[in-house]
């Protein structure tokens, strides 16, 4: 039966296709026995994955011996004392060949087990070792199911499912998923953000679903405005039609503006500058005519796989990015991994009570040596190749960029000690944290560069969490505060000759542009899917009229405010 509900659109494109449900969490694994004959094999199995793991955690520890801080590789021996519990082992096999339990089936209910008993534990530390153990029971269900063959039929169907990871998105896309729609969610969130790039539609905070629709169900998916239709009718399936083919006729005519400058209706030049993720969105920057990568979140080479990316892989990678871009600057933004960013190799701490607020960023780029100058040396190598930049994640001190330039100039002797003349690149921080920007005077004289980090900035001056739906729309830029902040760390860039630019998700919204131009900033960096459409919407703007109406702005109490002034403009 037809039924219509929405969430909000977190990638745009529309989609039509069968639904794949895949309910929340891995281990709730249905209750299956497998025939006596088949119990030895299915402990075979177990053994197989409890083995893999094991390797899989003395393979992390020895590649990351020296770059992990103590506490770091307390928690792995802690994983792997876990892993080789007899208690675990023999109680697994014990389901197994007692109650011809499955291999999965039997690891749900001895992580049951286990759970209750930590539960129960008076110990707050104790307690707290339950994630430890659903880390390690999560590993060896994953090693489970490595052979499984891709579920049948993926290809072409949406997938809904509670949540997905930003690391998963690419598999899911190579699998032929067309489109996603998850219970819980936030369009801030990364995987929203990794979602824009593989232009893969993506629907989040539709809380519903879950219970609504079932494998096979036909479900239609507008990733723009976040409505899902069930059952489409006659009616819908035109409307979708007719949706395809608006897209269509849009495309076709920004593509006309590849080539015009951006360029406000007065004839101020704006610099717009592109996100890049991947190859594919540097090559996108490039043909919509950005004027250099202003952020290349290079965490997501880290995102792809279960090891870590060595010098070569990251050099080849950075290399290719500033030769696609032909001369035009690519600014390579540090490891930036934590929060909702964990890498697949185990990087990131994954024991952190409050992760948003934990090591993350240049925080764990400082606590992981080894890691850290690989990736500087990386970078100062493609330096060789055209204009590279640095930019650092999460600065909340002047401290940190100092050791940072200190890093970044031993990268570049290191680099020229084998030969290859580089110079040390210019090197930016990235305002994301309140207090950086307050104090941006103490930054602003050691960088030769300032990106303002919306999406932190936002979440962490307004204490928000970017990726939590249920705070609705509290998590906004359109607050006084937020404005008011962003054009005083503009006041001291231009006060001590450093460019500001923004390149937070704000940056991208064709609808803000008369805001933003207001507030001074001329330099913004998005997605590249967007450029198009925002070097439309600033070639509308009248810069003047902007400028003489800007006290306006800043004078907004509320929310309301703003928009009035937006819809004025
Ligand atoms: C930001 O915080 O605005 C930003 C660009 O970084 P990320 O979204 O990758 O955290
Ligand atoms: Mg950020």
């Amino acid at each position: 039966m037809r039924l219509a509900f929405s969430g909000h659109g977190a990638s745009r494109g529309l989609a039509l296709g069968r639904a794949r449900v895949r309910r929340p969490h891995a281990l709730e694994i249905a209750e299956q026995r497998v025939p006596a004959a088949r119990v030895k094999e299915e402990a075979a199995r177990l053994h197989e994955a409890l083995e893999a793991t094991r390797a899989e955690m003395r393979a992390l520890r020895e590649k990351l011996q020296g770059a992990l801080s103590k506490e770091a590789i307390e928690f792995i021996d802690l994983h792997a004392l876990l892993l080789d519990d007899p208690e675990l082992v023999q109680a697994l096999d014990a389901l197994i060949h007692q109650e011809r339990y499955s291999a999965g089936y039997a690891l749900r209910v001895q992580r049951d087990r286990l759970a209750a008993v930590f539960q129960s534990m008076d110990d707050a530390y104790l307690r707290a070792r339950l994630d430890d153990l659903d880390h390690i029971i999560g590993r060896v269900n994953a090693h489970l199911h490595r052979h499984d063959p891709l579920p049948r039929g993926t290809a072409g169907e949406v997938l809904v499912c509670d949540n997905v990871a930003p690391s998963e998105l690419a598999q899911l896309q190579a699998q032929g998923v067309v489109a996603i729609v998850s219970a819980a969610g936030s369009p801030l969130s990364h995987t929203a953000i990794l979602a824009r790039s593989l232009h893969m539609p993506l629907v989040v905070g539709a809380a519903e679903v879950l219970t609504r629709i079932n494998d096979g169900d036909v479900v239609m998916v507008d990733g723009e405005s976040g409505q899902l239709v069930l059952d489409p009718d006659a009616t819908d399936l035109r409307r979708y039609r007719e949706l395809e083919q608006r897209d269509q006729r849009e495309r076709r005519d920004l593509e006309r503006l590849r080539s015009k400058p951006t360029r406000t209706r007065d004839g101020v030049d704006i610099a717009l500058y592109a996100n890049a993720e991947s190859r594919e969105d540097v090559a996108r920057a490039h043909a919509v005519g950005a004027a250099g990568v202003g952020l290349y979140r290079t965490e997501f080479l880290f995102l792809q796989d279960r090891d870590t990316p060595d010098e070569e892989e990251q050099f080849l990678a950075y290399r290719d990015a500033v030769l696609a871009m032909g001369g035009r600057p690519v600014t390579f933004r540090t490891l930036d991994l934590g929060a909702d960013k964990a890498d697949r190799a185990g990087l990131a701490l994954a024991n952190e009570d409050n992760p948003a607020l934990g090591v993350r960023g240049v925080r764990l780029s400082l606590l992981y040596d080894v890691v850290f100058d690989t990736q500087l040396r990386a970078i100062v190598r493609a330096s060789a190749y055209g204009p590279v930049r640095v930019l650092v994640p999460m600065v909340s001190c002047r401290e940190e960029v100092l050791i940072v330039r200190r890093r970044l100039r031993r990268a570049v002797a290191a680099v020229r000690r084998r030969g290859v003349a580089v110079q040390v690149p210019p090197l930016g921080a990235m305002i994301e944290v309140p207090a950086a920007a307050i104090g941006v005077h103490g930054l602003a004289d050691a960088v030769d560069f300032l990106s303002v980090g919306t999406n932190d900035l936002v979440q962490y001056l307004l204490a928000v969490d970017r990726n939590n739906d249920a705070l609705g729309d509290l998590y906004s830029p359109l607050h006084p505060g937020v404005l008011r902040l962003i054009a005083h760390v503009l006041r001291a860039g231009n006060e001590h000759g450093v460019p500001v630019a923004v390149c937070g998700e704000m940056a991208g919204d064709p609808r803000l542009a008369p805001l933003r131009l207001a507030l001074g900033l001329r330099e913004f960096s998005l997605h590249p899917a967007g450029l198009l459409e925002l070097r439309r919407a600033i070639r509308d703007c009248d810069l003047a009229r902007l400028q003489a109406r800007a006290p306006h702005l800043l004078q907004a109490r509320d929310r309301r405010g703003i928009e009035r002034w937006l819809e004025a403009s």
